[in-house]
């Protein structure tokens, strides 16, 4: 258990705001309902309250209200590393692509392009929690805008933000349960087997409108 990366200090309910509750959001933003997102806002209204009861009923804690005190930081300290990162996902597995190391020559600098991973992190390990605890194995995550010409990426990939992941097939989850369950996992941008070039790995993404495509799940 550590606390070396963020240590909240009060009770937080509807109403709240601030960074506490910003820090909150990001390491539940993968305890949403079916299509939706969490907005890493630090303002604590309906939608977090929500998450807040699915997380603590997901990690299968008897009290699920709304509110977030000691024994929901008590959990998220449990669950992390000392950089912020969630138990089961570090860095590196997101690192440049292509051989190269680093979060550097992408779309965005390189301290968003860590926020934004840590974000996805998070999700990922709601959705490895959701599935049963089974490892997943990241084949590709943040790409430099060469990388992502070279590897032939899309012009724009979320994957030069850092806003997303590619899960291979070498997890213990098969692609089309990953795919399905990141519907509940915040993520808008998910694609899989039977959309052109994913099906050897399920791509998940954040951005702002929902693109799901999986043909064959
Ligand atoms: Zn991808």
């Amino acid at each position: 258990m550590t606390t070396k990366c963020f240590t909240w200090t009060r009770t937080l309910n509807r109403g709240a705001t601030g960074n506490d509750v910003k820090q909150l959001q990001i390491r539940i933003a993968g305890w949403v309902g079916y299509g939706e997102t969490l907005a890493i806002d630090g303002d604590f209204g309906p939608a977090t309250g929500a998450a807040v009861k699915r997380f603590k009923a997901g990690y299968r804690m008897s009290e699920t209200s709304e509110t977030a005190g000691s024994p929901v930081f008590n959990l998220i300290y449990s669950l992390q590393n000392d950089d912020c990162t969630p138990q089961h996902f570090r860095y590196p597995e997101f690192d440049g692509g292509c051989g190269q190391s680093g979060f550097s020559g992408g779309a965005a600098s390189t301290a968003t392009v860590r926020d934004n991973l840590l974000r996805v992190m998070w999700q990922l390990e709601a959705l490895r929690h959701k599935l049963g605890d089974r490892p997943i194995v990241i084949s590709s995550g943040f790409r430099s805008i060469s990388c992502n010409t070279r590897v032939g990426g899309v012009s724009g990939s979320l994957h030069t933000y850092g806003t997303a992941a590619d899960l291979g097939t070498s997890s213990r989850p098969s692609l089309c349960e990953m795919w399905r369950m990141a519907r509940y996992c915040g993520f808008k941008e998910i694609l899989g087997p039977g959309y052109p070039d994913h099906d050897d790995h399920v791509h998940v993404g954040n951005k702002s409108t929902q693109f799901w495509r999986a043909a064959d799940c």
